[in-house]
């Protein structure tokens, strides 16, 4: 069986002493290992980072940009080959997967842009003769772990804006589908990344604890569930390293009486249900104000949600695929019944998927449930599968305090017609990111992304203007040339424009 090993100095590495099965989840059968990093294998990623760090602070930042948009053309030339890795191995339709791609792309564009991004801050004549400047240094080997779900598009938040600001970077992504990462580490060395730039180490808990404590990263961005973020964020901070680390969600859309239904249930599918609910900014909660708007919803999804067609990655007219492991699946399935069991009303219900050809997949069917309250487990826990909840409330303001109430802070949407209630939601709302009829309020690559709450430990926020500052450090100059036949005495009083 293959083995996906690691990418360290430009070369594949293949650290198997312990190995992982990789799932295809379509059809719940193992089809690929995954290698494992030992703490040696980490630490010689560590190193070789280490060594190319000096050449490549060096390198003109225009010429580190040159990489990066022959970067984003491998990326599109390839794009197919890219999609089938991602939809094997985590289970999203190609058109999702393509999506996913796109906006990893839109990171590469963004952080061509790094010339202009570190160009500082200048300040003439600060005192008599004296010019003060700001520039942004990079800081030097950093570390990213990601998640299973966006394989492509996470890692590509990271390392771009990383390697283009002039550090070095260790990859470690999810060991559930690694291949297209590595896949795609690789074109950026064809784009003519030097080696040692980027490493990419597959592995686990053994490989992330020793880029936590190894003195020479010095700095660790993860993304991944809230559990592991706020272990990563206290770890990596304990041992002196800068850290943001974004965690899980609960997203909740508040629907008002007024609210157009139709593009709320067209837009609640595809947010609640497209890539199974396995995305941290997926719509999981329909808060309902009133039982009128309440009950048209539920009547409306009932007949949407027939239509919903759940299969294999490879046939694009399927609106979304399997759940990434079978313990997973039984997590989500699990989710339904406490639901079920502490007073809620399954009111479509999809634990019995039946996929024909994809009998051992890991399908769970677009469910709908109606009457769920705070109390319940599945309210207040991540579910991450294609599940959307109805919560009933009477007004706009319990709707705005059950969210700000709740662990999660990431993303929100409020559907309406009032501009006035729209201005007032975005203004109060304890939540890092904000739709206005928009159900995936997923920042473009030229803001930044990130929650509040319990969904983000650290301070700013992942890509964009945050990314160019979360991966340099700021040094001011300030600067005289004394004309020869000018001296001053020694001034022991602090210096001042006075
Ligand atoms: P996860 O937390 O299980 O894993 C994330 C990474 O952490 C992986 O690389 C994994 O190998 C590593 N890891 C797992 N357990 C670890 C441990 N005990 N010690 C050290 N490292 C460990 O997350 P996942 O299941 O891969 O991804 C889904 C989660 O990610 C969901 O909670 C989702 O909301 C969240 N997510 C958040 C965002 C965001 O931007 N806020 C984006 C995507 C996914």
């Amino acid at each position: 069986m293959t083995v996906v090993g690691h990418l360290i100095n430009g070369q594949r590495r293949e650290d198997s002493s312990r190995t992982q099965d990789v799932f295809n989840p379509a059809k719940g059968v193992a089809s690929k290992q995954v290698a494992l990093a030992s703490k040696a294998t980490v630490e010689e990623a560590i190193a070789a980072a280490q060594a190319a760090f000096p050449a490549w602070r060096d390198t003109p930042p225009m010429k580190r940009a040159r990489i990066m948009f022959r970067f984003k053309e491998l990326l599109e030339q390839n794009a197919d080959r890219i999609c089938a890795l991602i939809g094997e191995e985590h289970g999203k339709i190609l058109h999702d997967a393509a999506g996913e791609l796109q906006r990893g792309i839109e990171n590469v564009e963004y952080a061509c842009g790094a010339p202009e991004l570190l160009k500082g801050e200048y300040s003439k004549n600060v005192g008599p003769g004296i010019d003060s400047w700001s520039e942004f240094q990079p800081l030097g080997v950093v570390a990213g772990i990601t998640p299973f779900n966006f394989p492509v598009m996470v890692p590509l938040w990271m390392y771009p804006m990383a390697i283009v600001c002039g550090n070095c970077f260790i990859l470690k992504p999810s060991e559930r589908d690694p291949s297209s990462t590595l896949f795609i580490a690789e074109l950026l060395h064809e784009a003519g990344l030097p080696s040692g730039v980027l490493n990419v180490v597959n592995g686990d808990k053994e490989a992330v604890d020793t880029l936590l404590t190894d003195p020479r990263i010095q700095a660790v961005s993860f993304v991944g569930s809230t559990p592991i973020a706020e272990y990563i964020y206290k770890t990596a901070t304990a041992h002196g390293k800068r850290c943001q680390a974004l965690g899980g969600a609960k997203n909740h859309a508040i629907v008002m009486p007024d609210a157009d239904l139709d593009n709320v249930v067209s837009s609640l599918l595809g947010a609640a249900f497209g890539s199974s609910g396995e995305r941290c900014m997926a719509l999981s909660v329909a808060v309902a104000v009133g039982d009128e708007i309440a009950d048209a919803l539920i009547a409306r999804m009932t007949e949407a949600m027939s239509k919903l067609k759940v299969g294999a990655y490879d046939d694009k007219s399927n609106d979304f695929g399997p759940l990434i492991t079978r313990q997973h699946k039984d997590k989500v399935v699990g989710y339904i019944a406490s639901a079920e069991a502490q007073g809620a009303t399954v009111v479509v219900d999809g634990r019995q998927a039946r996929i024909a050809g994809c009998e051992e997949g890991f399908f769970v069917d677009a469910t709908l449930i109606d009457r769920v309250t705070p109390e319940m487990t599945s309210y207040q826990e991540e579910i991450f599968g294609p599940v959307l909840q109805v919560v009933r409330v009477a007004t706009m303001q319990d709707a705005m305090d059950l969210i700000n109430a709740h662990e999660y802070g990431n993303g929100t949407c409020i559907y309406t017609r009032d501009g006035e209630a729209a201005r007032y939601f975005s203004d109060h709302i304890q939540v890092g990111m904000v739709g206005i009829n928009i159900p995936l309020p997923v920042p473009v690559a030229y803001h930044s992304f990130g929650g509040w709450k319990r969904s983000l430990f650290g301070d700013l926020h992942a890509y964009g203007p945050d990314g160019v500052r979360f991966y340099t450090r700021r040094k001011t100059i300030t600067q005289r040339w004394p004309s020869a036949n000018v001296r001053e005495g020694a001034e022991f009083s602090m210096p001042t424009m006075k």
